[in-house]
């Protein structure tokens, strides 16, 4: 496509969908930067803080708060103008100084389960220099719909089988652009209360957008028929009626290295007055940032999902080269430890199958009893290769034979899916080269979503 996309408010021009095989980029001349901060991702009290900046009196804030706090988190608003319950005096002035605005959705990708990948813009930290890219996907299942969430562009850390640790370029992401990703869901998928998503747009006017999904349409495709129960395979919906359910922080980067944003970030999320996602609901994945593993537990209270690949040192010091600082005995130690650990709060270790590396028998055995006394769920991931990549994904009939292994020691099932050979995981390795949304992919991040 040549045909630069538009650089205006989204919610006025909705980004187009790329066709088949690939996502849309527009030429990063036409990208115009933010010119006010958006008020996305700021904590109660820094939203305060900012409003007392502007002239609103001490004795007002924590009222304008609570206002500002529902038209952004429960109605979903993007612009000041909607939120009527404000003075017109107050959003005007917020409107000069401000914006509700999300990270720009550069392409849209829709796949016919209902999987939604969005490729979002983020700023640049230098002037002149390229802004980043990063991408957020959604994951409908009959019992939830699972947003996984990128905690950085690009990742500092090398783990071999990973792309974008091959990545050059890192930047940490701000809480708002963390937050930001969870409303752009929100958005696209007419998820918010009290305002007509796409769903209800397509229910009052049919042809505003059907289901040609995966085909270059230029127009949105149905939330209802992509993802909604309808499909029999990408439901997403549950009690409450919400479609994003869930959160694994297994986008790009170290979440545990941007320890700070992430936390305000997710505490926003959390909020029950707000986005209202249940920390019980949200899996914060880490390659084994040692010291912030129980930071995060005191301070988050999520869920915590940990990369474990390997159960010898020497073998997970080339795969998680972390492990050097980090080894597996001080590793599961700190997991032994993590605030809030039980039964019912268990710890879920990531193993991705790699042919020959990691996945005999012996290995599975292995991991069975370095897991001892831990309350721990494990899920197998099967290698999603990309190019360039020294590994292979284990044979299926080898990721069935380790799973036995791990299932006979009380593990419910770890390969959480029946589809068998077609699963590739593909949540760690997002913007990758193949930028192709694939059934295989589709599925994978599927598995991945499946933390409970
Ligand atoms: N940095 C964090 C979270 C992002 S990666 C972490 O490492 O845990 C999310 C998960 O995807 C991790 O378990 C990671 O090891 C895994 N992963 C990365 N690349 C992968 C690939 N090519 N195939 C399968 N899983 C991969
Ligand atoms: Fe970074 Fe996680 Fe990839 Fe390792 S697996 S390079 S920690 S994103």
């Amino acid at each position: 496509m040549t045909d630069p996309l538009p650089t205006t408010d989204i919610a006025a021009t909705p980004p187009r969908i790329a066709p088949a095989g690939f996502v849309e980029k527009a030429p990063l001349e036409r990208y115009v930067p933010p010119d006010k901060p958006s008020l996305i991702g700021l904590s109660r009290a820094a939203l305060s803080e900012t409003l007392g900046g502007v002239g609103v009196p001490p004795a007002q804030r924590k009222m304008r708060v609570q206002q500002l706090w529902h038209w952004l988190y429960v109605r979903g608003a993007t612009r000041f103008e909607e939120m009527t319950s404000v003075s017109k005096e107050l959003r005007a002035i917020l409107d000069a100084h401000f914006t509700p605005a999300r990270p720009e959705v550069v392409a849209e990708q829709v796949s016919v389960d209902g999987t939604r990948k969005w490729l979002l813009r983020l700023p640049s930290e230098h002037p002149g220099e390229r802004p980043h890219e990063v991408e957020c996907v959604y994951i409908p299942e009959a019992d939830r719909g699972t947003l996984c969430l990128s905690s950085q562009v690009g990742c500092t850390l090398n783990c071999s089988f990973c792309h974008t640790g091959t990545q050059r370029l890192v930047r940490n992401l701000t809480p708002g652009e963390i937050v930001g990703q969870v409303m752009v869901a929100r958005d696209r998928l007419g998820d918010w209360t009290g305002k007509a998503g796409l769903r209800d747009l397509r229910a009052a006017n049919p042809n505003a957008g059907g289901p040609e999904l995966d085909r270059g349409t230029p127009s949105l495709p149905s939330p209802a028929s992509g993802g909604g129960k309808e499909t029999g395979n990408g439901g997403g919906k549950e009690a409450g009626g919400r479609l994003v359910t869930n959160i694994v922080m297994m986008g790009m980067g170290e979440p545990l290295y941007n320890f700070e944003a992430v936390r305000d970030g997710l505490n926003v999320v959390a909020d029950g007055d707000g986005l209202s996602i249940s920390k019980r609901r949200i899996t914060l994945s880490t390659s084994g940032v040692v010291p912030n593993i129980s930071r995060a537990g005191e301070e988050i209270g999520v869920m915590l999902a940990v990369s474990l690949h390997a159960v010898r040192d020497e073998l997970r010091d080339e795969l998680v080269p972390l492990n050097r600082k980090y080894p597996i005995r001080i590793l599961l130690d700190a997991c032994r430890n993590y605030p809030g650990l039980s039964n019912a709060k268990r710890i879920t270790f990531e193993y991705v199958m790699l042919k020959g590396v990691n996945d005999s028998l012996a290995d599975a055995r292995a991991l069975v009893k370095l897991l001892k006394g831990i309350p721990a769920k494990i899920n197998l991931i099967p290698f999603n290769p990309w190019p360039g990549t020294r590994y292979e994904c284990s044979d299926w009939d080898q990721i069935e034979k380790f799973s036995e292994v791990i299932f006979d020691a009380g593990y419910a099932s770890p390969v959480r899916t029946p589809r068998g050979r077609d699963i590739l995981a593909a949540c760690g390795q997002l913007k990758s080269a193949t930028e192709k949304l694939s059934a295989r992919e589709r599925l994978a991040l599927r598995a991945m979503a499946m933390t409970d």
